[in-house]
């Protein structure tokens, strides 16, 4: 019944723009086989971002398609797209309610149980349980407030909780103290195991971990390596 994808992403010759004339991606392909994490990195204004956005659908090509599993993206029906493709912003964007809300956002009908299994994969489930009423702390009431970092892992475990065939995390480019960064790096491999992963990323650790790092520059790839080649 339900449609699941491997997670193997592509670009076919793809054009895009925001608007009028100004082109941000001239002329665009890659290919991301199933399983593989990818390090985006570059200079501001590359097209990093563009390039997320329009693997989660929040824009279309101007010409050319993107494809997951070889179907282009406009023929998915928009509940298997937002099943199969989850985007993680800079911002680990948090709503009122509790913790275990929060976490369960991409699949509402998980059980207390499943959350906390989420949680603990991450390596989450220590500082939730230190809130005052755990689980069930509203994330913007006093005493639960978060941290940065705290933030990350809760977005992670609902990440892990939704469990999509492909991710794509914006990396904070917020600092973070060594042992939150330790923590936070220890959850994004976990994350990141039988998943097609593409991570904007400002961390050198992050790029370590990749299978395979682009380099773009003015929305093109100037290079295509492994991280120990660069
Ligand atoms: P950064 O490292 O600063 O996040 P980036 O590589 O993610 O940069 P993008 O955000 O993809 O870069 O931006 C690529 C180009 O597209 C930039 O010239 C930017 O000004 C432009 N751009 C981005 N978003 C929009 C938008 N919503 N409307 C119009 N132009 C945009
Ligand atoms: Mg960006």
């Amino acid at each position: 019944d339900l449609w699941e994808s491997r997670g193997h992403v592509e670009f076919r010759d793809v054009v895009f723009g925001y608007s009028g004339d100004r082109t941000i991606l001239p002329h665009f392909s890659l290919d991301i086989p199933a399983g593989q994490t990818v390090a985006l990195v570059g200079t501001t204004g590359a097209g990093k971002s563009t390039l997320a956005k329009l693997v989660s659908r929040f824009y279309d090509p101007s010409r050319g398609q993107v494809t997951l599993d070889g179907v282009d993206l406009r023929s998915l029906h928009p509940k298997d797209l937002r099943r199969a493709i989850v985007m993680v912003t800079q911002e680990a964007y948090l709503f009122s309610g509790t913790v275990a809300d929060n976490i369960a956002l991409g699949k509402p009908d998980a059980t207390l149980d499943e959350i906390k299994a989420a949680a603990r994969a991450v390596g989450a489930d220590a500082f939730i349980e230190r809130l005052p009423d755990g689980y069930g702390t509203d994330v913007n009431k006093r005493g639960g407030r978060v941290s940065a970092g705290q933030r990350q892992l809760i977005s992670f475990a609902r990440a892990f909780l939704a469990d999509p065939a492909v991710l794509i995390l914006d990396e904070a480019t917020a600092s973070l103290d060594i042992p939150s960064e330790r923590q936070i790096q220890h959850a994004l491999q976990t994350l990141l195991g039988g998943r097609t992963a593409i991570i904007i990323a400002h961390r050198l650790s992050t790029v370590a971990i990749a299978d395979r790092v682009l380099v773009m520059e003015h929305g093109e790839i100037i290079e295509d390596d492994t991280p120990d080649a660069l």
